[in-house]
């Protein structure tokens, strides 16, 4: 029964990450959902607002403010933190959205973006290993051979993935490799404002998106951050963003943040992956899938 084969590789990934991240020594935080402030997510305008005890609160869209706050605290960090994004109703059809998703999220006092990726790889192909040992029933269920990887993963310049296939390189790029390949140094104007800017590059980002390899696309996000507050300021204020909107984040940046590095890599799309679901809804019992009716 697939349900059933989804269910029980979804919990494999939940342990296998688990087990890698304590390993590496991080500290899981339990997520945050309601929040004065959250990603502004240009490309998702929509946003759920709900008012109580007299002030607005956010649905997250995902915790990257609080990850930064968090490494205050714990020099690693992650978190399986529940994100509401209200995405357009045509993306049901991509196969790799839901509005309701989990993202494992994590976040590294000091780190680099190479030491995040290095991270990021080692951790995929733990869990794909995981996966492999423990699940080969399930995996027969659903018809899925796992590919074998070794790192380092390729990588591509944005600038390189665009001359190629164009602005809308990912699904290209996901069919034509083999394994995952990262893209790396996006343009400022391709993201949002707490990607940190390349003090050797102005205009360009020291930040990556990971692409699965077989057409299931864009697998996680990240790069270093800004965290001095007139930077962070600067770059609200030059996305046309009111820095009034981002308060209780300044606020958090003038008492004084750390630099770091993370990603968020989203679960349900590992899950379609490592499964080789042709749906992302499959990955979920109660699946919300923009526009598409639910049963509970
Ligand atoms: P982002 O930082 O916006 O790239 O989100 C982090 C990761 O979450 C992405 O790389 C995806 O794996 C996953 N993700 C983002 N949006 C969605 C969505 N609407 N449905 C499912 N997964 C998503
Ligand atoms: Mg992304």
């Amino acid at each position: 029964m697939r349900e059933r084969a989804i269910a029980r590789l979804t919990s494999e990934v939940l342990g296998g990450a688990r087990e890698f991240l304590a390993g590496e020594g991080f500290v899981e935080l339990l997520p945050v959902v309601l929040a004065p402030v959250t990603d502004p997510l240009r490309t998702v305008p929509d946003r759920i607002v709900v008012s109580a005890y007299g002030q607005e609160w956010h649905l997250t869209r995902s915790m990257i403010f609080h990850k930064q706050a968090a490494v205050r605290v714990l020099p690693k960090i992650f978190t399986f933190s529940p994100n509401i994004r209200l995405e357009a109703a045509e993306r049901a059809q991509t196969g790799r959205h839901l509005f309701e998703f989990i993202q494992l999220d994590l976040e590294v006092r000091h780190a680099t973006r190479e030491e995040v990726m290095d991270l990021g790889e080692r951790l995929i192909v733990h869990v794909l290993e995981r996966v492999r040992e423990r699940c080969a029933a399930e995996l027969r269920a659903l018809g899925r051979r796992l590919p074998r990887w070794a790192p380092p993963f390729p990588r591509v310049a944005w600038s390189a993935a665009v001359a190629r296939y164009g602005e809308e390189f990912e699904a290209a790029l996901s069919q034509e490799s083999g394994t995952p390949v990262w893209v790396v140094d996006f343009p400022i104007h391709a993201r949002e404002f707490y990607d940190r800017e390349d003090p050797h590059r102005p205009g360009f980002l020291v930040d990556m998106d990971l692409v699965y390899p077989e057409g299931y696309g864009e697998a996680l996000s990240g790069g270093e951050r800004e965290y001095l507050r007139p930077r962070i300021e600067k770059r609200i204020r030059a996305q046309g963003l009111d820095p009034a909107a981002f308060a209780p984040y300044l606020a958090l940046a003038e008492e004084g943040l750390y630099p770091s590095a993370g990603f968020g890599i989203g679960v349900e799309r590992w899950i379609r992956f490592l499964g080789g679901l042709s749906h992302i809804q499959e990955t979920r019992l109660f699946p919300r899938v923009p526009g598409w009716p639910v049963r509970l």
